[in-house]
């Protein structure tokens, strides 16, 4: 850059700020009015949101199509009906949630008046992953509406076709002032990130989730992170092995293996390998039939950036199944590697894709110590007759969450708190967890100006003898 073109940098950057500032400003201002805190609007901004995802389904699911190369019946089923569920549940039980809850008291507070108010936090950043590019910012926001707040979302560029229709779409339906989308790259977001917000929801890599809890610091706002990590999954040698591959194999490829909870890599004896790799491969060829590619079940990789590193994984791997690509259309076949030395790139960092490594390790014990060593993952999977062994080793590991016998699924149950742990995330959402999340437990204690006699025990000289706290 020469000078000028450092001038015009700066200009550039100088402008987005005033321009975010005034954005953020806008949105406060509405929170501010207050308007965004009666339960009938709440319940009013709830419903009209179902009335978008019901009225403009085809535009949603065509988004996600363009973006993913999903169907719409996946589409559907992965992300539009979580949305209607979590609306729908929001909306029965939030005339419950929002009323204030009394509290017990104690001898000096017998005759006044003490609850919990749940308060909405204020002006709440939502930034999106691309991965399940819907769900994952419409899923926070009904929280956040739910919880009486202003927010501004943010949906990843990469699935650029849901973030467009998504800010198209939702100005047509819900209070503009209050509820802002805002598109942009990594730059948009930086200098977002500078603005003061009551609290930021955040869902993406752990790397990124470092540098937004550090703008957060700033202005010492609160953050949820949704993170990722290596999700392992566990096999015992006794299983019903037919009905655990078509488990393993359904959460690991659906999506094209671009799943947050979807299992990274398997533990198991190595005398298993060769019997897991056949069955996935029947499971497969079951799923998606003989020819990959035509399957309508099977998507491809979000852009070439990250089919280019997930072809880098496979370097000096033993492909038991799979391994065919094509970069034009950014296809990777549903992918088993067997024999995987923990040192080697695939084991290093979260897969994200259609690959699926197989570490032998001896026994259980030295797959919780695996695990152990390890930063603590999103999800854990164990798959065993044995229910003393899967309790062993929910007690003996961490991860954000568990299921034992099935992958994914604990991801369904809306009353399950939804986060990570560790490297993998803090905070949670997901239902009554949402609410509580963009709410702050406002502890009330209203006294009486009377009965001021009683309170000479509290007030000193010598108020620690006459009172026992
Ligand atoms: P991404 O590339 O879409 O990034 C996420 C968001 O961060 C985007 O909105 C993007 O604009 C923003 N961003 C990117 N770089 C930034 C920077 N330098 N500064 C500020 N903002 C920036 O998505 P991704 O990170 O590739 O998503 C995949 C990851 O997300 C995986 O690790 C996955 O496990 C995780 N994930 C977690 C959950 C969960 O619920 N825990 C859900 C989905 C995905």
């Amino acid at each position: 850059l020469g000078a000028q073109g450092i001038i015009y940098e700066l200009a550039l950057v100088a402008y987005m700020d005033q321009a975010m500032e005034r954005e953020v400003q806008r949105v406060r201002q509405a929170f501010l009015s207050g308007r965004s805190r009666p339960l009938r609007f709440r319940l009013q901004q709830l419903e009209a949101l179902r009335r978008m995802v019901q009225e403009r389904e085809k535009d949603i699911l065509a988004a996600i199509a363009a973006d993913l190369c999903k169907s719409e019946l996946n589409a559907y089923s992965q992300e539009v009906i979580t949305v209607l569920g979590e609306i729908d549940f929001m909306l029965e039980n939030l005339p419950e949630w929002v009323t204030a809850k009394p509290v017990k008291k104690n001898l000096l507070t017998m005759m006044d008046e003490a609850y919990i108010q749940p308060q909405p936090l204020g002006v709440v950043l939502i930034i999106g992953a691309w991965n399940y590019p819907f769900v994952l910012i419409i899923q926070p926001l009904i929280g956040a509406i739910a919880a009486g707040n202003a927010v501004i979302i943010k949906p990843s560029e990469l699935s650029e076709n849901t973030a467009k229709t998504v800010a198209k779409l939702l100005p047509q339906y819900l209070d503009q002032d209050l509820y802002v989308v805002i598109n942009g790259g990594v730059e948009e977001t930086t200098e977002l990130l500078k603005q003061r917000f009551d609290h930021i929801f955040y869902t993406g890599n752990t790397a990124v989730g470092k540098i937004v809890m550090e703008a957060a610091a700033k202005h010492l706002t609160p953050v949820t992170l949704e993170l990722g990590g290596k999700s392992p999954c566990y096999i015992d040698k006794d299983c019903d092995l037919d009905i655990v591959c078509r488990r393993i194999t359904w959460g690991k490829y659906m999506n094209c293996g671009q799943t947050c909870i979807a299992p990274d890599y398997i533990l198991c004896e190595a005398s298993l390998q060769s019997q897991i790799v056949w069955k996935i491969k029947e499971t497969v060829k079951e799923f998606y039939g003989e020819n990959i590619k035509e399957s309508p079940d099977y998507e491809r990789i979000i852009n070439l950036r990250h089919f280019k590193r997930i072809l880098s994984l496979l370097e000096g791997q033993k492909i038991a199944l799979g391994g065919e690509t094509d970069e034009a259309t950014r296809y990777i076949a549903p992918t088993v590697l067997t024999d995987v030395d923990p040192k080697t790139k695939v084991m290093q960092e979260e897969i994200f894709g259609p690959v699926l490594p197989i570490v032998p390790v001896k026994n259980v014990d030295e797959a919780i110590d695996f695990i152990n060593e390890r930063e603590k993952p999103l999800a854990l999977y164990v798959f065993s007759h044995n229910h003393k062994l899967i309790k062993r080793m929910i007690d003996e590991t961490s991860s954000g969450g568990v299921t034992g016998n099935d992958v994914i699924m604990h991801f369904t149950l809306n009353s399950f708190p939804f986060g990570g742990v560790g490297s993998s995330g803090m905070g949670a959402y997901h239902g009554k967890h949402s609410f509580d999340t963009f709410s702050h437990q406002r502890p009330c204690l209203l006294k009486s100006l009377k009965r001021e006699g009683a309170n000479k025990l509290r007030y000193p000289p010598n108020s620690q003898s006459k009172v026992d706290w």
